[in-house]
């Protein structure tokens, strides 16, 4: 039937089938009646493993899908439970849904890349929701990604720095692939310890094939590093290269103009007018190393 492909289509759903869809006049919502397909049904929720019903559940729920145009739109199932051999007791899992998850699949996908892109009212306003629900589903779909793929695969060149936020009162330590110009790590801390959990995650045979590290020059970073990755090659990043070098040519510079202004004072005070053609230079113009 063409409408239901269309409808499935429309909602994002696959494995799923279509009962019917109504509009709820009161709320205002497009609801998709739906089911899982007989070979996506008596699943469990956590591991997908087939297992024997152990009940109807709580009853019908609803889950939140892409909005269709200006209207919002719902599907809704029932949430019979099942007892897995691993994870005991569980609502079945649905083909739309994360475990747990209160949007479809689509949603969840919509909105942690929109987290990525635009501000945070924006994504809160365009998706009606709340900033706490963003930071639930962003959890969500990295859980998904982390398992499907090893974001440490192939480090070889990395940059370990901190950064703060809450006006400088808390410390996020991050870590970049520099090959790949992306983070690919980030925990709350700025101590030796929070560098050795990323190294401890890393494991002892991916330590071994870095070959450079760069960071700000922070000891406790500088000791991890050397400790963990001793044969990587420990290199200062160029934004604090710049900045020491920027700092350095301001004393320099502030210790030459005071030695200057220091000199002038000596000096006996010159008469009025212009100096004679074939009067001596100032001292404090030609007595300074390189000038001024
Ligand atoms: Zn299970």
């Amino acid at each position: 039937m063409r409408d239901v492909s269309l409808w499935r289509n429309l909602l994002g759903i696959e494995k799923t089938v279509l009962e019917r869809v109504v509009f709820d006049e009161d709320a205002q919502v497009l609801v998709a009646h739906v089911r899982p397909v007989a070979r996506q049904r008596g699943r469990c929720g956590r591991c997908r493993r087939r297992s024997p019903q152990y009940d109807g559940g709580p009853g019908r729920r609803r889950w939140r899908a892409l909005d269709l145009g200006t209207i919002r739109a719902e599907l809704e199932a029932d949430t019979p439970r099942v007892r897995c051999r691993e994870h005991g007791v569980v609502v079945a899992a649905v083909p739309w849904a994360r475990h747990d998850a209160g949007h479809t699949y689509a949603f969840d996908d919509q909105v942690a890349w929109l987290a990525t892109q635009a501000s945070k009212s924006t994504v809160t306003e365009l998706m009606r929701i709340a900033w706490r629900t963003v930071g639930s589903i962003i959890d969500r779909v990295w859980e998904d990604i982390d398992a499907q793929h090893d974001r440490f695969d192939g480090l070889r060149r990395i940059g370990i720095d901190e950064i703060s936020y809450k006006k400088g009162h808390k410390y996020l330590m991050v870590v970049v692939d520099h090959d790949r110009r992306r983070l690919v790590w980030a925990a709350p801390g700025r101590t030796s310890a929070t560098v050795h959990e990323f190294f401890d995650l890393l494991g002892e045979q991916r330590c071994a094939l870095i070959t450079h590290v760069s960071a700000d020059g922070a000891d406790f970073i500088d000791t991890v590093v050397t400790d963990r990755c001793p044969a990587a090659v420990r290199v200062a990043d160029p934004f604090h290269i710049v900045a020491w070098a920027t700092d350095a040519l301001d004393e320099v510079r502030r210790q030459g103009w005071n030695d200057a202004r220091k000199q002038a004072r000596a000096e006996p005070k010159r008469g009025r007018g212009r100096p004679r053609s074939d009067a001596p230079p100032r001292a404090c113009l030609t007595n300074r190393r390189g000038g001024i």
